[in-house]
């Protein structure tokens, strides 16, 4: 059973204002790039999009672009362990209170990590070409696979 929850809408550099996204191409080698705009004190303590990004910090930034498959998220079988969420190396899993809410695919880069660490049976997250839509991946879902004896 769905919970009504749409990830891309708690999140998403089009709520920071941000019209143009910036790619890392236009980011010179070896330069540093400081997360946050002026002085920011605990920002692990505020929700991503209350914090003062900057321009080149990988929220704002993105490498979805690069994506060729693209992870769906089944929240009927999801145990909202957390794995996903530690694992994605792009900060794009959405969780709030300890529930996992869906992908964030302005920023997911599609490398499948998340899918690998799900330990779920069958998989509540597994990669789609990036064309599939939602409803017709969950359709073909797996079932879940007996164990070998
Ligand atoms: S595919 Fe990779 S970047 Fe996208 S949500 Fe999964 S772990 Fe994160
Ligand atoms: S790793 Fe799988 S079961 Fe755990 S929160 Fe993520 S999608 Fe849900």
């Amino acid at each position: 059973m769905s919970k009504g929850l749409e990830g891309n809408a708690n999140r998403g550099v089009r709520e920071l204002g941000a019209e143009e996204k910036v790619g890392w191409d236009q980011v010179s080698q070896g330069v540093v790039l400081n997360s946050f705009v002026g002085e920011t004190e605990n920002p692990a303590f505020l929700k991503p999009e209350e914090r003062a990004y900057n321009d080149f910090n990988s929220y704002t930034a993105t490498v979805a672009s690069w994506r060729i498959i693209k992870p769906v998220y089944n929240r009927d079988i999801c145990i909202d362990c957390q794995n996903c969420w530690v694992w994605c190396p792009d900060t794009s899993i959405i969780s709030r209170d300890k529930q996992m809410l869906g992908i964030d695919y302005d920023h997911c880069k599609g490398c499948g990590v998340c899918v690998e660490v799900c330990p779920t049976n069958p998989k509540s997250l597994l990669m789609f070409s990036e064309a599939e839509g939602a409803e017709t991946a969950l359709a073909n879902w797996p079932e879940k696979k007996k164990k070998e004896k």
